[in-house]
C-alpha cells in the first residue's frame, strides 16, 4: 500500500489517560482511538494486526480439531439464570432489557449458550468428543478498565469450550488446547510461560494461564529454577514447615505497646524486626469474624485464606464492625486466647522460634511467643502469597519471580454447567451421563498490548513479525530521480513475492518518515538514499536495531525467504539476511 492513501494518523504526544506504554504507542501509531472508558475503535493498521493474530489462533484451533462457530453477543437473562449466575456475576454483567421488559445480556463468556448448543443437538456419545469456538467481541463492564486494550470493557476473545464423554477424554481435549496454545503463542513471537492457576468456585484440578513475560504485567508468578514448575502467585502452594523447638526463651509476657497498630509501628518500638512479628489480617468470612495470621513480613494470599476457610464469600473485615462483634481491638488481635472468632494461621509462624503477636487488649502486645508452646489449639494452613526464594514444591529447587500478562486460560470445568443445565447425552452403557467439559479463552485484543509491553524502545514499536500489520516500509529519501525508480522497483517486487510492504510515497523530510516508521514498527525499514545509483540500499531490522547495506537485485526474494519463517515466530536476525 502506498502510505499517502493509507489512515494512519500518527501523533506526537500520548493522551493524557495514557500510563502504559501499550496505551501510549497503540494510539500515537494510529492503531486504535478511544470512544469511551475501556471501549476502543480499530484504525486500519490495527484491524491488519488484530486479523493476523486472529489467524493464528484460528489455524491452530482447527488444527487441533476444534471447530469455529458464532454464537450470539445478546444472551436471554433465562440462559443465565439456569446456571445460577445471572445473580452471582455481579456488575461486570451488562445487563439490558428489550421493548417488551424480557432481560437479557451482553456476553462476557458463553458457557451457557454453548451448553444450550450442546445439549439440543448432542444425543449420544457417538457425536463426542466435540470443541467448538469462536473469535468474538465480549462486554465486561470492569471496574477499572485500564490499559487501552490490556483491560478494556469490549474487547475480542476466542472462547472455546470441548464436550466429552468421560473424564479421560475432557482430561485429552485439554492438553490438546494446552498445547495449541503452546505453538499459537510461539507463533506470535511472544516469550510466554503457561503457570498453572487458581481454579476458583468451580474446583477441579485443572487450570493453566498463558503468561507473557513483562515488568508491566499486572499478575505476580513464580517458577522454579530447578524443574518446569511454575504458578500464579494466587495459586503457587507452599509446604508446612515443622515446628521450630521449644528454646530458652520464658513465658509468654503481656507488655504495653502504645500507638502500634501497625507492624512498622511496633517493629519500631520494641526495636524487632518485621519477621518476628505475628501480623492478624481481619475477615468477615460469611458474615463471620475470622482471622489469619501470618508473619509480619508476609502478604496474605486471599484466596488461600478462603479455601482454608471454607467460605463462599470472604471480605477484609470493617474495623468497626469487627470490634463489635468480637470484642477485640483491631490492631492489638493476637493468636492466644482468641474467642468468638475463627482462627487461622499461616504455616511458617510455626517455624519461628518466637514471636511478638497483639494481646487481644488494646495498647498491648504478647512477647516471648513461642508457636510450638502456646499456639498448639491453632489450625495451621498454607495462607501466604509465594515470593522469590521460597521453596519449590515439587523439587528442592527455589522459586523465582516474574511479572506477567495473562493472555490466554485453559480451564477444565467437569460437569458444573452441564448439570446445572441438564445437559446429557446417551452414553456407551444407554444411560443419560452429563456432559464433561473444558473451556479455553485467547484475548485477542490483549495480545497486541502484551507484545508491545515485551516488544518497544523509546522511538516505538518492535512488532514481532506475526502481528505487524505491515512486514517491510520501503522509505524513499527524495520523491525523484533513482532513490524513486529504485524504490519503486522494489516496492513493485516485494508484493510480487508476496511481503506485506508499504511504500512512503508522502513528500515528507527523512526524519518525519523514520520517526512514523519506527513508531508504527514495520519489522524492516528499507531506506532508498544517495546510494540508489549504484543499486544498494539499507535496510533496518526494527528489532535488533541493526543496520545493513544491501544490494537491490535479489532483496525481495531474501526477504521473502526470510520471512517465511519470521511468519511462524523465530526473531528476524541479522545473519538471516547476510
Ligand atoms: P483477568 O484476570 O485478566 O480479568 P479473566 O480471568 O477474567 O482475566 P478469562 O475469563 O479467563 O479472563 O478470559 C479469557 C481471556 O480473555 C483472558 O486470558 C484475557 O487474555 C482476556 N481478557 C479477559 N478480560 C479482559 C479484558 N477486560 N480486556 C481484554 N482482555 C481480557
Ligand atoms: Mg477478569
Amino acid at each position: 500500500m502506498r502510505i499517502k492513501s493509507l489512515h494512519i494518523p500518527t501523533l506526537r504526544e500520548p493522551p493524557k489517560d495514557a500510563e502504559t506504554v501499550s496505551h501510549q504507542l497503540l494510539v500515537r501509531a494510529g492503531y486504535i482511538r478511544r470512544l469511551a472508558a475501556g471501549i476502543y475503535s480499530f484504525l486500519p493498521l490495527g484491524v491488519r494486526a488484530v486479523e493476523k493474530v486472529k489467524r493464528i489462533v484460528r489455524e491452530e484451533m482447527d488444527r487441533a480439531g476444534a471447530q469455529e462457530v458464532v454464537m450470539p453477543a445478546v444472551i436471554p437473562a433465562e440462559l443465565w439464570i439456569e446456571s445460577g449466575r445471572w445473580p452471582v456475576y455481579g456488575p461486570e454483567l451488562l445487563r439490558l432489557k428489550d421493548r417488551k421488559q424480557a432481560e437479557y445480556c451482553v456476553g462476557p463468556t458463553h458457557e451457557e449458550v454453548v451448553v444450550d448448543l450442546a445439549r439440543k443437538d448432542i444425543r449420544s456419545y457417538k457425536q463426542l468428543p466435540v470443541n467448538l469456538y469462536q473469535i468474538q467481541t465480549k462486554f465486561r463492564d470492569e471496574i477499572r478498565p485500564r490499559a487501552g486494550l490490556m483491560r478494556g470493557r469490549e474487547f475480542v476473545m476466542k472462547d472455546a469450550y470441548s464436550f466429552d464423554a468421560s473424564i479421560a477424554g475432557a482430561h485429552a481435549s485439554y492438553k490438546l488446547m494446552y498445547d495449541a496454545y503452546c505453538c499459537i503463542f510461539e507463533r506470535l513471537g511472544l516469550v510466554f510461560r503457561p503457570v498453572e492457576a487458581d481454579t476458583g468456585n468451580i474446583g477441579g484440578s485443572m487450570s493453566h494461564e498463558f503468561q507473557v513475560l513483562a515488568d508491566s504485567g499486572e499478575d505476580a508468578i513464580v517458577a522454579c529454577d530447578g524443574c518446569d514448575f511454575a504458578a500464579n502467585v494466587e495459586k503457587a502452594p507452599l509446604a508446612a514447615q515443622p515446628f521450630a523447638p521449644i528454646g530458652a526463651t520464658g513465658p509468654a509476657r503481656v507488655i504495653d505497646t502504645p500507638g502500634t497498630k501497625t507492624i512498622e509501628s511496633l517493629c519500631k518500638l520494641l526495636g524487632c524486626r518485621p519477621d518476628q512479628t505475628i501480623k492478624a489480617v481481619l475477615y468477615m468470612a460469611d458474615d463471620q469474624a475470622a482471622v489469619a495470621f501470618v508473619r509480619g513480613d508476609r502478604e496474605v494470599n486471599e484466596i488461600k485464606v478462603k479455601k482454608a476457610l471454607a467460605c463462599a464469600n470472604l471480605h477484609l473485615a470493617d474495623a468497626e464492625w469487627f470490634a463489635k462483634t468480637t470484642g477485640m481491638p483491631p490492631g492489638y488481635v493476637g493468636a492466644i486466647g482468641t474467642t468468638n472468632v475463627q482462627v487461622i494461621a499461616d504455616f511458617e509462624i510455626t517455624a519461628m522460634p518466637s514471636a511478638v503477636c497483639g494481646a487481644n487488649a488494646k495498647q498491648q502486645h504478647r512477647v516471648d511467643v513461642v508457636p510450638a508452646r502456646d499456639m498448639a489449639d491453632v489450625a495451621f494452613a498454607d495462607l501466604r502469597m509465594a515470593i522469590a526464594g521460597d521453596p519449590c514444591p515439587r523439587c528442592p529447587g527455589k522459586l523465582r519471580a516474574f511479572r506477567g500478562i495473562e493472555v490466554g486460560h485453559v480451564f477444565y470445568l467437569g460437569q458444573k454447567y452441564s448439570k446445572a443445565m441438564h445437559a446429557t447425552f446417551l452414553a456407551e452403557d444407554g444411560k443419560e451421563q452429563h456432559f464433561e467439559m473444558g473451556c479455553y479463552g485467547i484475548g485477542i485484543t490483549r495480545i497486541l498490548a502484551a507484545a508491545i509491553e515485551q516488544n518497544h524502545d523509546a522511538r516505538g514499536i518492535r512488532w514481532p513479525v506475526a502481528i505487524a500489520p505491515y512486514e517491510v516500509a520501503v522509505l524513499p529519501m527524495a520523491l525523484e530521480g533513482e532513490q524513486l525508480t529504485v524504490a519503486e522497483e522494489l516496492y513493485a517486487a516485494l508484493l510480487q513475492v508476496g511481503v506485506a510492504a508499504v511504500i512512503d510515497d508522502r513528500d515528507e523530510r527523512p526524519g518525519v518518515k523514520f520517526n512514523d516508521a519506527d513508531l508504527i514498527g514495520y519489522p524492516i525499514q528499507i531506506v532508498v538514499g544517495k546510494r540508489a545509483g549504484e543499486r544498494v540500499v539499507e535496510v533496518k531490522l526494527r528489532h535488533a536495531g541493526v543496520k545493513l547495506e544491501l544490494s537491490v537485485d535479489g532483496l525481495a526474494d531474501k526477504l521473502a525467504r526470510v520471512m517465511v519463517t519470521c511468519r511462524l515466530g523465530p526473531a528476524l536476525t541479522a545473519e538471516a539476511l547476510s
